[in-house]
């Protein structure tokens, strides 16, 4: 039922709120609200600063970065459904602009205390401190440093290039080697920085599989001639729509998929990459000759996911931050009134960091209906 005395803002929220919560915030001036300090605004950050901030509560958004976002923003299509990423990253940051979500960019953050046991303190490396009721992590990932796999030559042959790059050329809507020409083949190279003892991280970054996949159909509709392989341990196409688009690279592309790794890449005299392999499905050593060698790069915790994890004594495996337990409390942590969402626990999909981030701000706000 709508109702008259709503302030701007609220107007979405009420009927979203269990009712046994409503008369006990609706009551609240501006000051009394409760507060929720959120550190980092990509899509987690950002889409529960926006379901907390319906529900009537105050919510302090930090970034360290000038931009929002910006790992969405780095992307050109989405997979499944090839939708735009500018789209998605333009819509949430709309939403954003709500009476009760401040933006803090260009401020990271120290460390988060807890001064008492319901309250908690936020410094800022510039010396802030604000005071909050209830504290997110958001702190998202880094993708692996290509440059630790030397032995694929990243950084030292102009041809091999990282699953980054490549999706800037797309934003750009320009896919060429250095001399300016469209590339005749181009290789993906699976697993880079996961699924690796010799880098240290032994899980699966869950979402580079159907990212070469989806950049590899990118590059034929832009490319029809190209010939694009793809070196792969596993195909790991595990999401709604993922094995159809695998379908749709074999059958309607004419994608290559060679399970093998890429055991070593040289440049060759004219800018190309020479790459030796084994194709482990029929036990064989290749060699091959491509324009472009594509390293599609793995998760890691980020700086500031393992800085904070660390001070607040939650430093899950790999450097992430632990969750009280993967089934029902995943986005508790041991520490009352801290809270998880998205890839500062592991590597997941935008589609679940999203679903985890509208998970985190329920759970934040059934916290706050009991203090
Ligand atoms: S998603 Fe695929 S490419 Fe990425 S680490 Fe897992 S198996 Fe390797």
């Amino acid at each position: 039922m709508k109702d008259k005395k709503e302030r701007p803002g609220e107007r979405r929220t009420w009927s979203l709120l269990p009712k046994a919560l409503r008369p006990r915030i609706e009551v609240q001036t501006q000051e009394e609200r409760p507060v929720v300090a959120i550190i980092g605004a990509g899509p987690a950050g950002m889409e529960a600063a926006i379901q907390i901030a319906r529900q009537s509560c105050q919510v302090l958004l930090f970034e360290a970065n000038a931009d929002l976002a910006l790992n969405l923003q780095n992307k050109y299509k989405l997979f499944p459904d090839m939708s735009d990423a500018q789209t998605l990253a333009q819509g949430m940051m709309l939403a954003l602009e709500h009476p009760l979500i401040t933006v803090y960019r260009q401020t990271p953050i120290k460390h988060v205390v807890q001064v008492e046991n319901f309250h908690w303190q936020v410094f800022t490396e510039d010396n802030r401190v604000f005071k909050a009721t209830a504290v997110l992590l958001c702190t998202g990932y880094e993708v692996f440093d290509a440059r630790r796999k030397e032995e694929l030559g990243y950084g030292i042959y102009n041809g091999v290039i990282t699953s980054l790059e490549l999706e800037n050329m797309f934003k750009q809507e320009h896919i060429s080697t250095l001399t300016g020409d469209s590339p005749k083949r181009v290789v993906f190279l699976q697993c880079v920085g996961s699924r690796d003892e010799k880098v240290g991280n032994r899980y699966c970054s869950k979402v580079c599989c159907v990212t070469a996949v989806k950049q590899a159909i990118e590059l034929k509709r832009m490319h029809p001639e190209t010939e694009v392989y793809v070196f792969y341990m596993d195909l790991r196409m595990w999401g709604k729509g993922f094995e159809e688009m695998y379908r749709v690279a074999q059958e309607q592309y004419n994608i290559r998929f060679v399970r093998g790794r890429i055991s070593e890449a040289a440049g060759t005299f004219d800018g190309g990459v020479q790459i030796k392999a084994e194709d482990t499905l029929i036990g064989k050593p290749l060699k091959m000759r491509t324009d472009l060698l594509v390293l599609m790069l793995g998760m890691e915790a980020s700086c500031g996911t393992k800085q904070l994890a660390k001070s607040c004594g939650i430093v899950g495996d790999y450097g992430f931050a632990g969750s009280l337990d993967p089934h029902l409390n995943d986005n508790h942590t041991h520490r009352k009134g801290l809270f998880l969402a998205g890839t500062c626990k592991r590597p997941m999909s935008l589609t679940d960091v999203i679903a985890d981030a509208r998970s985190a701000a329920m759970e934040i706000i059934n916290y706050l209906s009991k203090q």
